[in-house]
C-alpha cells in the first residue's frame, strides 16, 4: 500500500462520518412534516388556510414518493394518507377522499407488514364505507386485516366493522384465527398485484366480426376458413337438494361455486370472447349425467366443473385441479365418492355408470392428453394468482379420479376444487364475493393460456 494509497483511505475514513450527519436532516425532514401535519390538524380544524393543507400535502406525498422505500417513505406515506383523511372528514372535499384512498391502499400494497399498514386498512375499510359507499370494496379491506395482521392492535376493531363478535378471553396477539397452513403474512415473498393491475394486462379485443378473439386465440378455432368462437361449458357442481359441502357459518359449496362460475362466464365472455353455457344459472338440482351430456349436444370445446372442496378434519387447504382416470389414491377416491354422491339422489337409472367402461372410451381417450394438460394451465394459473394476495395458498397439484360428472365428455375436461369451504380461513374466504372473483379470474387466465398453448405446438 502507497503512502498516498493511505492518505487516501484516511481522508475517506474522515468523511465517513460526515456522510452520516448529512443524512440525518432528511430523516429529520419527513419527521418535521409529520410534526407539521399533527400540528396544523390541531390549529385549523376546519381547514380553513387550504393554501397550506395543499402545500403541506405535496411535500408528504414527495417525501412519500422518494426511492428506495423504507420507513422514511412509509411515515410519509401514511402521514400524507392522514392528513387527506382530515381533509376529508372536516371539509367533505372529494379530491381529499380520492387522495386518502389511493395512499391507504398504496400503504396495503408497497408496505405488507408494515407497522401501520394495519391502520392503513382500518381507515381504508372506513373511508370506502362511508366515503365511497363501497361496501363489498369496505370488507375486502377488514378481511385483509384478519388474514395478514391476525396480531394487530386494528384486528378486533376489523373484526367488529364486519359484525363478527368479539373473540371473548382471547388477545389479539394470541391469534384468533386459526391459520394451520403458515404465519400470518407478514414478509411475503410476491408483492401482492391489485386486481385493476391483473385486468390491465389483458388484451382489450373490438367486438368485431373480424376480432371476435384475441389474435393468438383465433388461430385455434380456425377451422378451415372460418373463425370459431370457442364455447366453453362451465359447471356449477350441486344444486337444489344437493348442497355440496357445507362451510363455517352456514355456506354452502352449491352458492359458492355458482357464484365464482357466474364471475367466469363473465370473464370468458367478455375477455376471451368465447361463447358459454352453464349446467345451471340458478340453485336447482341439475342430474351429473345431464351436465356432460349438455357439452356433447353443444359440441363443446372445453368442459370445467367448478366445485369447493371439504376434509374429515376440517384442517386441509388449497387448491387441486382434476382430470378423469382411474386411481388407488385413497384420498383422491374418497372425494370422488362425495363429489358422485347426487347419483343416488331419487335412485334413478343412471346409477351405476361403468367408469371402466367409459374410460376405454375411445373419444374421451383421445381427449385425455388434452385434458391433462388445460388441468395443470388451470392448476398453475390459480395458485400464482393466488399466491399474490395470500401466502399461505396449498398447491396440491392436478391428481386423477372418477368423477362421474366428467364421464363420456367429448372435449377436454376437469373438475377444479377451489379451496376448502370448511378451512377456518380458506372457507371465510370462499364466502366473499372478492375471493370468488379472484378465484375466476385465475381460471380464465387459464383457459386463455390453454388456448394460447394449442396455438403453439
Ligand atoms: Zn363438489
Amino acid at each position: 500500500m502507497t503512502v498516498r494509497s493511505l492518505v487516501q483511505m484516511a481522508c475517506l475514513l474522515l468523511l465517513l462520518p460526515l456522510a452520516a450527519v448529512n443524512a440525518e436532516p432528511k430523516r429529520k425532514s419527513v419527521q418535521s412534516l409529520v410534526a407539521a401535519a399533527d400540528a396544523l390538524k390541531k390549529n385549523d380544524p376546519k381547514v380553513k388556510n387550504a393554501k397550506v393543507w395543499e402545500s403541506l400535502s405535496a411535500e408528504l406525498n414527495a417525501a412519500a414518493e422518494r426511492r428506495p422505500r423504507n420507513e422514511q417513505s412509509e411515515d410519509a406515506l401514511y402521514a400524507y394518507a392522514r392528513l387527506e383523511q382530515f381533509r376529508f372528514r372536516a371539509a367533505k372535499a372529494r379530491t381529499a377522499l380520492t387522495r386518502a384512498v389511493d395512499a391507504f391502499e398504496r400503504m396495503a400494497v408497497e408496505h405488507v407488514g408494515g407497522d401501520q399498514t394495519d391502520d392503513a386498512l382500518l381507515a381504508l375499510g372506513d373511508l370506502r364505507r362511508d366515503g365511497l359507499k363501497d361496501e363489498v370494496a369496505a370488507r375486502a379491506a377488514y378481511y385483509e386485516i384478519i388474514d395478514r395482521y391476525p396480531g394487530s392492535n386494528a384486528f378486533e376493531t376489523a373484526r367488529s366493522r364486519l359484525g363478527l363478535s368479539a373473540r371473548v378471553g382471547s388477545t389479539p396477539t394470541k391469534v384468533a384465527v386459526a391459520q394451520p397452513t403458515a404465519e400470518p403474512t407478514r414478509a411475503p415473498t410476491a408483492r401482492p398485484t391489485p386486481l385493476a393491475e391483473v385486468e390491465d394486462r389483458e388484451p382489450v379485443v373490438a367486438p368485431t366480426a373480424a376480432a371476435i378473439l384475441p389474435p393468438e386465440s383465433r388461430k385455434v378455432f380456425a377451422k378451415e376458413s372460418t373463425v370459431r368462437r370457442p364455447l366453453i361449458v362451465i359447471d356449477p357442481g350441486h344444486g337444489g337438494e344437493d348442497l355440496g359441502a357445507l362451510g363455517a357459518d352456514g355456506v354452502l359449496e352449491k352458492d359458492v361455486v355458482l357464484n365464482v362460475s357466474e364471475f367466469l362466464d363473465e370473464f370468458l365472455r367478455e375477455r376471451l370472447r368465447a361463447r358459454t353455457f352453464l349446467t345451471r344459472s340458478r340453485d336447482v338440482f341439475i342430474p351429473l349425467p345431464d351436465r356432460t351430456k349438455l357439452a356433447n349436444d353443444k359440441d363443446a370445446d372445453l368442459f370445467i366443473s367448478i366445485h369447493a372442496n371439504a376434509s374429515e378434519y376440517k384442517t386441509a387447504s388449497g387448491i387441486e385441479t382434476y382430470y378423469l382416470d382411474n386411481t388407488n389414491d385413497k384420498s383422491s377416491l374418497k372425494l370422488a365418492k362425495r363429489e358422485n354422491m347426487s347419483l343416488d339422489f331419487g335412485g334413478g337409472s343412471k346409477n351405476g355408470i361403468d367408469v371402466s367402461f367409459m374410460l376405454s372410451d375411445l373419444i374421451q381417450n383421445a381427449k385425455l392428453d388434452d385434458s391433462i394438460s388445460l388441468a395443470h394451465t388451470l392448476q398453475n394459473a390459480l395458485h400464482a394468482n393466488l399466491s399474490l394476495y395470500y401466502r399461505d395458498v396449498n398447491n396440491l397439484g392436478v391428481k386423477k379420479a372418477p368423477f362421474h360428472v366428467l364421464v363420456g365428455a367429448h372435449m377436454p375436461c376437469v373438475l377444479v376444487e377451489i379451496s376448502f369451504i370448511d378451512h377456518p380461513v380458506e372457507g371465510r374466504r370462499l364466502a366473499e364475493k372478492r375471493y370468488q372473483r379472484m378465484v375466476a379470474l385465475a381460471i380464465y387466465q387459464g383457459v386463455r393460456e390453454f388456448f394460447v398453448s394449442r396455438t403453439e405446438r
